[in-house]
């Protein structure tokens, strides 16, 4: 199984976990609890998602007040 390597938005933490390619990715951190603030990094190059709260462009804005990336983007 490949290892991924995730960080941390939130604490700035970063971990590795072995998935297998059907498993979800990893969002929430484990060392601070920040729930969506984990994205997966490739190797020395991290992998940029639109800057912060890019998930919230996956459901409606209206949504957004559970998205802890969500600050003020109004
Ligand atoms: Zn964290």
């Amino acid at each position: 199984m490949p290892i991924y390597q995730y960080k941390c938005s939130n604490c700035g933490k970063s971990f590795e976990r072995m998935q297998s390619l059907s498993e979800d990715s990893i969002k929430d951190c484990p060392y601070c609890s920040g729930k969506g603030s984990v994205h997966k990094v490739y190797g020395d190059v991290p992998v940029i998602f639109h800057g912060s709260g890019y998930y919230c462009t996956d459901h409606p804005h209206s949504s957004c007040d559970s998205c802890p990336h969500h600050e003020g983007g109004n």
